[in-house]
């Protein structure tokens, strides 16, 4: 598209990501009608702040993600732009389909109105990591003088940046699956998939339509697909992709490193895959000490980022500069305090069995905090695995009853105290319970394995609230 003058476009979704895209394309012309089932009254401000514009906006018509009802297509609706959040399955899409309309995501929105030369994607999906990854690339980007930012699905609108007037090198984007989804023409520069395990798939529908979506990441890659090598599926995702011709493919590994990888050896991020001096067969970037936190998990993130800096071109001083500017976002195992000789820990951002699995593998003999809402995820491989270093659990939210039956089956050992408030208090009642449980030298750990909004606004809420009954507890 490049005539948006008159086109009837439809925005399914306020919100951070229909706001600027409802705007963006009320500025270039089209004729944009914005729907969204919620009329809250964040709801009612932003689409007063948007009907001052002249945007047209239906709201509570029943065309929300979860509302089932079937939605009607505004009339005369040439495209719909769409919150990465409404489930394909949605009626609204069907109409569209069935209507020959096509659907493009907040992403796909922000890849067609990029400016011509504008800057290079350096693009990052995972399970778990996305975050820490991306940040650490910007991190490492600035420290090779570029112009950078992180963008996407971190928090920071991808539109926005593309159509404001602030100029980049290089971005560095985080995206979800589901932003994948709706994404079909973005072609990055170079991208990773960190890591591949079940989530969201109330959403996607299956595993294979979760993976599926992720791997769109690879398609079109210029320079380099980055894969995990402790992790075959995101290779095969790599494997199956469409890339440009020269494209490589770049392992990144906890051991030592063969060819085209980056690894580990002897206490040094180490690169085999983009040499400098020819006369050697690798590089050194950094020392395992300069990232923080050292855990693996957080080391192969930082493998991650500096393969794709080092794809762009990004020298070894930088990828070491970056990382040891980098400081880890709250809510990521973080170390609250130390009461009676037990350390108490927030990863409130651990809002699936893969981040949890990974958390409590850094401890142990841990007394787990989990619950929340699962997300038609299952437990049996995540309690089975952490059965032995676990002192005992106490349960929250409203899903409790599945980590509840999965511990009955692996770990019937192990107490375990089933809360059944699910008020914001229960936080306290939590941390004073799990207190009960641990001896000196434990730690009290919250790793939900379950995303928040039963009881919380969002997972920093959740931490938050965790980090205030330990402050409780010590008081
Ligand atoms: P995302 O943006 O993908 O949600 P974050 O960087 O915010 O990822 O981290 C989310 C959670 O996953 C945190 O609890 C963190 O401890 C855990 N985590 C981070 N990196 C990894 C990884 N590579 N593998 C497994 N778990 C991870």
């Amino acid at each position: 598209v490049t005539d948006w003058q008159g086109k009837h476009v439809t925005v399914a979704g306020l919100g951070v990501s229909g706001v600027p895209a409802a705007k963006a394309l009320h500025g270039l012309g089209a004729r944009v009608t914005v729907v969204n089932d919620g009329d809250d009254a964040r709801a009612r401000e932003q689409a007063a702040e948007l009907e001052a514009l002249g945007v047209t906006v239906r709201l509570g018509d029943g065309t929300a993600p979860d509302s089932g009802s079937a939605a009607g297509l505004p009339d005369g609706t040439e495209l719909i732009v769409t919150a990465p959040g409404w489930k394909p399955d949605h009626p609204l899409f069907a109409a569209a389909d069935a209507a020959g309309v096509p659907v493009w995501g907040d992403v796909e929105l922000a890849w067609r109105l990029r400016k011509p030369g504008a800057a290079d994607w350096l693009a990052v999906t995972g399970t778990n990591g996305k975050t820490t990854t991306v940040q650490m690339l910007a991190s490492i980007l600035e420290a090779a003088g570029l112009r950078t930012a992180a963008v996407g699905n971190i928090g920071v609108s991808l539109l926005d940046t593309v159509v404001g007037d602030e100029e980049y090198d290089v971005l560095a984007v985080e995206l979800s699956s589901y932003q994948l989804h709706w994404a079909p023409s973005l072609r990055a520069h170079s991208a990773a998939v960190l890591n591949l395990a079940p989530d969201h798939l109330d959403w996607h529908g299956s595993m294979e339509a979760y993976a599926k979506d992720k791997g769109r990441i690879y398609e079109g890659n210029r320079v380099a697909c980055v894969y995990n090598t402790a992790d075959k599926a995101t290779e095969d995702l790599v494997r199956e992709a469409d890339v440009e011709e020269g494209c490589r493919a770049i392992g990144f590994t906890l051991g030592t490193p063969g060819p085209s990888q980056l690894g580990v050896v002897e206490g040094l991020l180490v690169d085999r895959a983009f040499v400098e001096n020819r006369q050697e067969n690798a590089q050194e970037l950094a020392e395992v000490a300069d990232v923080k936190p050292a855990a693996p998990h957080n080391i192969a993130n930082a493998l991650a980022a500096a393969a794709l800096a080092r794809a762009y071109g990004v020298p070894a001083g930088a990828v070491r500069e970056g990382l040891r500017n980098f400081r880890p976002d709250a809510h990521r195992i973080a170390h609250v305090a130390d009461v009676d000789g037990v350390a108490y820990v927030d990863d409130s951002k651990a809002t699936n069995t893969h981040a949890t699995q990974a958390s409590l593998a850094a401890y142990d003999s841990v007394v787990w905090i989990a619950g929340g809402l699962a997300k038609g995820a299952t437990f049996d491989e995540l309690v089975a695995g952490a059965a032995k270093r676990l002192r005992g659990v106490v349960l929250i939210g409203r899903d409790r009853a599945l980590i509840r039956e999965a511990l009955a089956r692996h770990a019937p050992e192990v107490p375990v105290v089933d809360l059944e408030r699910t008020d914001t208090g229960a936080m306290l009642q939590a941390v004073q319970e799990a207190r009960r449980l641990a001896r000196p030298g434990d730690t009290v750990l919250l790793a939900p394995a379950c995303a928040s909004m039963d009881m919380f606004a969002n997972y920093n809420k959740r931490g938050d609230a965790f980090a205030q009954a330990v402050r409780e507890l010590g008081a």
